[in-house]
């Protein structure tokens, strides 16, 4: 089964449980007089509405590409990961609203043993439908799943107490239903706001994935010949599609031909790997005794500012006395001042030669 179709069959589950536990609370919650009660169903509606979103979101994220969208439309999910963190927010504050009035102006609910019973049951299928949501959710890199999972557990917390609110209205005759509603609006509206944040860095663009990264760069050095290799970025467009691109560094003398056979192999089997597709850039390195001083040179100056990350790409042309490099600087660096401090040093030691610095961006670990 694809992953499309696993998302959508995962969210399916939650929706009956969703409608089968509304349908028990709403009938607690009005048998009882408890507005906790009732505050949950509304919820567990909200829940609904959510998984909804979901499906749509997966059924249009996996339409193929199109003149118009050529890199597919994997990041509607994004945008419906961000309805989803809505509608929980919106959720949060309509229960905050209802609690408060219930702090203020109490009313007692009636609770009797089949009740309890049925709150019981519904925590305990909340609590199995936000595992089942998380777990799939992460093998399936789902953020919309992994939202509805941790928005079904913070359910359960608010089930929770409900039970809580019955539990102190049978024993001591006391209603504490507002101040367990206001904890948990709160939480709940806590929940919506971490998770819209993490939705809108994925949307604005994160940094890639550390192990990745280093795994890929593993990779492009293992091959023979390959120097170095650098300037690795990579862009998703949703959680299926990821393109690249990064420089490797060869011997000036490889021929065009050579370059095309190692090149083509490693984007074939990079794209088999890690499914990636990947466009790969070349530097030459030379090897002359000229280029090595100068070059140590060069590193000596560089490792004394500990803004700059890297230096690579260097390349001596002798014919023209002209030295092109690449640096890598932090990102709160004065990149600008700090890369022609660097090139009067250098151009100090060797007067007769040009020097040409590319800044590079820290894209990628
Ligand atoms: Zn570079």
């Amino acid at each position: 089964m694809d992953r499309t179709k696993k998302i959508i069959r995962t969210s399916v589950v939650g929706i009956i449980v969703n409608v089968v536990l509304v349908a028990f609370k709403a009938f607690v919650g009005l048998i009882s007089g408890s507005v906790a009660v009732i505050l949950d169903a509304v919820n567990n509606l909200s829940d609904v509405m959510s998984s909804t979103v979901t499906i749509i979101g997966t059924k249009l994220s996996a339409k193929k590409p199109d003149k118009k969208h050529p890199f597919g439309h994997g990041r509607v999910e994004y945008i419906t990961s961000a309805i989803v963190s809505a509608i929980i927010l919106v959720t949060g504050a309509l229960s905050l609203k209802e609690s408060v009035e219930k702090v203020i102006k109490p009313e007692k609910a009636e609770y009797s043993a089949i009740s309890v019973v049925i709150i019981v049951v519904a925590i305990l299928a909340k609590i199995a439908v936000g595992i089942y949501f998380k777990r799939t959710g992460k093998g399936l890199k789902s953020d919309a799943l992994i939202a509805s999972g941790t928005d079904a557990l913070s359910d359960a917390l608010l089930s929770g107490g409900t039970l809580v609110a019955a539990a102190v209205s049978l024993v001591w005759n006391f209603t504490i239903e507002g101040y367990i509603g206001v904890i948990i609006s709160l939480f709940i509206i806590k929940t919506g706001i971490e998770i819209i944040k993490d939705t809108f860095d994925s949307i604005i663009g994160i940094r890639a994935d550390r192990d990745l990264t280093e795994n890929l760069k593993k990779k492009l050095c293992s091959y023979d010949n390959v120097l170095g290799c650098y300037d690795l970025t990579l862009h998703n467009y949703g959680p299926n599609l990821i393109i690249g691109s990064a420089h490797i560094e060869l011997p000036d003398d490889m021929r065009a031909k050579e370059i095309h056979k190692l090149t083509r192999k490693m984007t074939v089997d990079i794209y088999n790997e890690f499914g990636i597709v990947m466009t790969i850039g070349i530097y030459a390195s030379n090897s002359g005794e000229d280029a090595e001083t100068i070059k140590n040179d060069l590193s000596t100056i560089v490792s004394g500012y500990k803004d700059v990350l890297q230096l690579h790409g260097f390349y001596l042309d002798e014919e023209h006395k002209s030295v092109m490099f690449d640096l890598v600087m932090d990102f709160a660096a004065d990149s600008k001042a700090i890369s022609a401090e660097i090139t009067d040093k250098i151009k100090k030691k060797y007067p007769d030669y040009t020097f040409h610095v590319v800044l590079d961006s820290d894209y990628s670990d």
